[in-house]
């Protein structure tokens, strides 16, 4: 299936089965290790990108890029295609400009630029990558008093979803949507509506660090909204709402690409089992919570459901051994508040509250009956 792109680009495609498939697909963060991308493109400059991009388009895979592989939420990671620009880091100092291949690592940035004599703003993560640093926005040690590694931005080269290849100089609007407009947040703001089927009516860009965004939002979208919101805006957004009308269903939400970490039977949580659970994703409870059979305890990284045992406690032996009862160190759990778990729930999910918890549970409490209905759906 991948002959063609293979003939097409300069760079490589690692498809399963390949020496080096396992380490190309992985990115830095262990918590994604799990998904497996049916292909990882290496490219190598813009035209590889492109080609990429169209044959993802024909053959409606869904493709991702990846810089540094950084990303806390996993979304360089896919099942489909992984677009690895790490080959295209060629760092050329002239004056004062750099121009700075996309799949650079900081750690090579500061060693080519410091060669010149020369430094930026950016990070302090070694193998984060630039593009994904920028297009975040980029705090450095330096950002007091030379601001964000997008502020430093003078340009760049992008190849859009249907193949062109533009430069900001000719397109003002693309430029200052890389530089993140509103102080690096526009991006992360546009990303959050889009998935809640908002509709952008105006956008100003007030040239001053703010942008003022227009949207039609349907009401359930803004379930949950405000708190993620000035999360990803780290507090700096400006949110306000009103009624506006009625408008023919939107369709399905799915704001959350993740899976639920389903207990599979009551009892108390134990440490132990905690401790295995806890590198699967995010966990929403603590040792000593009474769980039962379809509560749901976490938020897995990956995007499907995971049924599991967070009472299972380690057996016990009459072998005595210096290193068997090491400290266990729990990764502190995620408390959810009303709002959140409302946001934090699919279709066949529910929020259960009582006066002195907020549970989330799924609608069907018995595995077996879930799986029953999940291989209906898929039918
Ligand atoms: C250990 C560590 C240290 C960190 N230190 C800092 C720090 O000091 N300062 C700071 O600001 N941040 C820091 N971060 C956060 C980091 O900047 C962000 O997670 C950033 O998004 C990572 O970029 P990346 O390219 O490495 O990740 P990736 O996972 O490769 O990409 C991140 C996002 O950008 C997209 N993307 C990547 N490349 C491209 C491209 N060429 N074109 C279009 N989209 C692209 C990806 O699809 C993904 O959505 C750190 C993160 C870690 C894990």
């Amino acid at each position: 299936m991948f002959d063609a792109l293979r003939v097409a680009i300069d760079g490589a495609v690692v498809q399963p089965g390949d020496p080096d498939y396992d380490q190309a697909r992985k990115p830095a963060l262990a918590q994604f290790h799990d998904v497996k991308p049916q292909a990882v493109v290496r490219a190598t400059g813009a035209g590889d990108v492109a080609e990429t991009i169209a044959f993802a388009r024909r053959s409606q895979l869904r493709l991702t890029p990846r810089s540094g592989g950084h990303c806390f939420s996993g979304r360089s990671s896919t099942t489909g295609i992984v677009l690895d620009v790490a080959p295209m880091h060629e760092v050329v100092v002239d004056g004062d400009t750099a121009t700075v291949g996309a799949g650079t690592r900081l750690q090579q940035l500061y060693a080519d630029l410091w060669r010149h004599g020369r430094t930026l703003n950016i990070g302090c993560g070694q193998t984060v990558g630039i593009a994904g640093l920028t297009l975040g926005g980029g705090l450095g040690l330096l950002g007091r008093t030379y601001g964000l590694t997008c502020d430093r931005l003078l340009g760049a080269e992008v190849v859009l979803a249907d193949g062109r290849i533009v430069d900001t100089d000719d397109d003002p609007d693309l430029f200052w949507a890389l530089r993140g407009a509103g102080g690096g947040q526009f991006g992360v703001v546009t990303q959050l509506l889009g998935l809640r089927k908002s509709r952008l009516e105006q956008m100003v860009n007030h040239g001053t660090g703010w942008v003022r965004m227009e949207y039609r939002v349907p009401a359930r979208g803004l379930i949950g909204f405000r708190t993620e919101f000035l999360t990803e805006t780290r507090g700096t957004g400006l949110l306000h709402h009103v009624f506006d009308g009625y408008e023919p269903w939107a369709g399905d939400l799915r704001t959350r690409p993740t899976g639920s970490l389903v207990a599979d039977r009551r009892g108390p949580v134990t440490a132990y089992a905690l401790f295995n659970l806890q590198e699967r994703g995010t966990l929403f409870v603590e040792p000593g919570t009474e769980v039962y059979e379809g509560m749901i305890v976490g938020e897995n990284a990956r995007s499907d459901d995971m049924d599991v045992n967070p009472t299972r406690e380690k057996k016990l032996t009459n072998v005595r051994s210096s290193t068997g009862d090491e400290l266990v160190r729990l990764i502190p759990h995620r408390q959810l508040s009303l709002e959140q778990a409302l946001e934090f729930c699919r279709e066949d999910e529910c929020v259960e509250v009582t006066p002195a918890a907020v549970r989330l549970r799924k609608v069907s409490l018995n595995a077996q009956d879930r799986e029953k209905l999940r291989a209906r759906s898929r039918r």
